[in-house]
């Protein structure tokens, strides 16, 4: 079997990444994202930790809430999410990979925060929190 390579980084291209077998791909509504990106909602997709590395660069990780968001120090482009130093997964931002179109978001998560002029209409099952 032979698993596609899914490639991204950030806008100005210091950093690189690469990994395989992204799942959880949904878009988060909540507050901390919308901020820290500076965008109404952000689409995540996650990879078992040994599934993904940076091939040039790494992120800065700022932590906030005990949660690790990545983004690049030079250009800013919000890039991971990680619940900890020692998680077993790293959330990538999917608008970064450099074929977003090749997954499909599966859900809308945390739309209790969602904001008011962002309607969903693509009939994805929705969470007030996170999924679990
Ligand atoms: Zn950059
Ligand atoms: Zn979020």
């Amino acid at each position: 079997m032979t698993e596609r390579i899914t490639f991204g980084g950030c806008l100005c291209g210091a950093i690189r990444y690469q990994g395989h077998g992204e799942y959880h791909v949904v878009h988060c509504h909540c507050s901390d994202c919308r901020q820290s990106s500076g965008a109404p909602f952000v689409t995540w997709a996650s990879f078992r930790k040994e599934d993904f590395r940076f091939t040039k660069g790494a992120t800065r990780e700022m932590e906030h809430e005990g949660k690790l968001r990545g983004f690049c120090a030079a250009c800013g482009t919000t890039l991971t999410f990680r619940t900890g130093p020692d998680a077993g997964e790293w959330d990538v931002t999917v608008a970064t990979f450099d074929h977003p179109e090749s997954v499909m978001p599966r859900a809308h998560i945390w739309t209790s925060d969602r904001l008011p002029w962002i309607k969903l209409a693509d009939g994805l099952q929705t969470y007030p929190r996170s999924r679990s």
